[in-house]
């Protein structure tokens, strides 16, 4: 039903801080907790030392792992390393190559790296993979962004994660046209909740998420009255988690940035129905 995404911290204190985080949000029994990676590794260390944090709290955990910067060799090894450690799940993404880094490396989509993933550990891992509603910012066109999903799909995910988004409509639609192009697997909504406007902004810029402009005017309202921007926030984001669940959405994604104060406050509002909640192949859905 629910699951969880970190970035690894970047000091002790955010580790410290890691573990509350954790305790505060396993109330909403997430299926997995997701850590995200570097492009060309630079996170390799926090990400599996937060992934360490995770195993040793017996929780599921699911490594990130982008491809862009990285050399074949390299990510068989993590891959192998993941597999040894008993995971079990993993994301599976290109990356976006810090400006100035020009190596693509050997797997220059993620659909490369999914099917180097099959090669060299078969069915053991369950394979998320990122997914565009409002279609990838570098893709020419949403066809081709489609016809470029379904492939990597084909490649071996088993399912995926949208990137965020604020209109229901967008992910409903998405879901239409992977049914109409023979695509029943599950795509988990993935979901920012809103604590800070002017980082969304800038992070909503850069990765082709839209802010719809009746949202955006009233956030910039709510300037210096934090908490007044906050509770709309959380009212909003939580209307449309609401949607996607009474629409069986397969899953919500929570977008964390390790603060667990803005997904609790959308969790707080959910009417939720554990009635029923099935298990296929590892995804838990809303029925
Ligand atoms: P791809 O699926 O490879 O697609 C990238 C672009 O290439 C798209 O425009 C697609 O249409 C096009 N394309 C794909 N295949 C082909 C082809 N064969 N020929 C031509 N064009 C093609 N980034 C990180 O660095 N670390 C993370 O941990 C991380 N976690 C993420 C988690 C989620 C759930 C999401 C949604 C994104 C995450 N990202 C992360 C960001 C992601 O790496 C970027 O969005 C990146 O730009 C694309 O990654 P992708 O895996 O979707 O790439």
């Amino acid at each position: 039903m629910f699951s969880i995404e970190f970035f690894p911290p970047k000091t002790e204190a955010g580790f410290e801080k890691l573990q509350t985080t954790i305790n505060s949000l396993n109330i909403m029994n997430p299926q997995y907790y997701s850590v995200t990676y570097g492009a060309g590794g630079s996170t390799q260390e926090g990400t599996h030392r937060t992934i360490q944090i995770l195993q040793n709290s017996k929780l599921d955990a699911a490594p990130h792992l982008s491809c862009v910067g990285s050399s074949k060799q390299e990510l068989i090894d993590l891959i192998l390393k993941y597999k040894a450690q008993g995971i079990r799940r993993l994301v599976a993404l290109r990356g976006d190559l810090p400006s100035g880094m020009g190596r693509f490396g050997e797997c220059r989509y993620a659909s490369d790296l999914v099917s180097l993933i099959r090669e060299i550990s078969g069915d053991w891992f369950h394979i998320e993979v990122a997914a565009y509603p409002e279609m990838h910012p570098q893709a020419s066109s949403p066809q081709s962004d489609l016809q470029n999903f379904i492939y990597k799909i084909k490649s071996g995910a088993n399912s995926a994660i949208t990137q965020y988004f604020y209109n229901a409509d967008s992910y409903f639609r998405f879901i239409d046209e992977l049914h109409k192009n023979g695509i029943d697997i599950p795509i988990t909504a993935g979901i920012m909740p809103i604590n800070n406007y002017t980082q969304l902004a800038r992070f909503s810029d850069a990765c082709g998420a839209e802010i719809p402009r009746w949202m955006r005017l009233r956030l910039q309202h709510y300037y210096d009255d934090i908490e007044s921007m906050r509770k709309f926030a959380s009212e909003v984001v939580a209307s449309l988690c609401q949607k996607l669940i009474d629409n069986e959405a397969a899953g919500i994604h929570f977008y964390t940035l390790n603060q667990p104060e803005p997904t609790l406050n959308v969790y707080k509002y959910l009417d939720i129905k554990p009635k029923n909640i099935y298990n296929n192949g590892g995804i838990s859905a809303f029925v």
